[in-house]
């Protein structure tokens, strides 16, 4: 089930970038990224569990992936 108070977001480039995914596996202190051989996949039983942290944003190119909060 998707995340009912955090959605994240990476763009495709990115997303299908597996260096880049094993970094995102790795900083991700709640598992949201799962690394595979053609890029990342997101774990969306787990991005509720997202801390803000923005670990995964440092480790990103800029703008590539977003952490949305869906809600105010
Ligand atoms: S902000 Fe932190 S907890 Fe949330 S997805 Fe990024 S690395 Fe994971």
């Amino acid at each position: 089930m998707p995340g009912l108070f955090i959605d994240v977001v990476v763009e495709d480039s990115a997303a299908r970038d597996p260096e880049l995914a094993k970094k995102l596996e790795e900083v991700c202190p709640v598992s949201i990224f799962d690394a595979t051989p053609t890029g990342v996949v997101i774990v969306e039983q787990n991005l509720d569990e997202c801390t803000l942290c923005d670990l995964c944003l440092d480790a990103a190119p800029k703008g590539s992936v977003r952490v949305v909060k869906l809600y105010e």
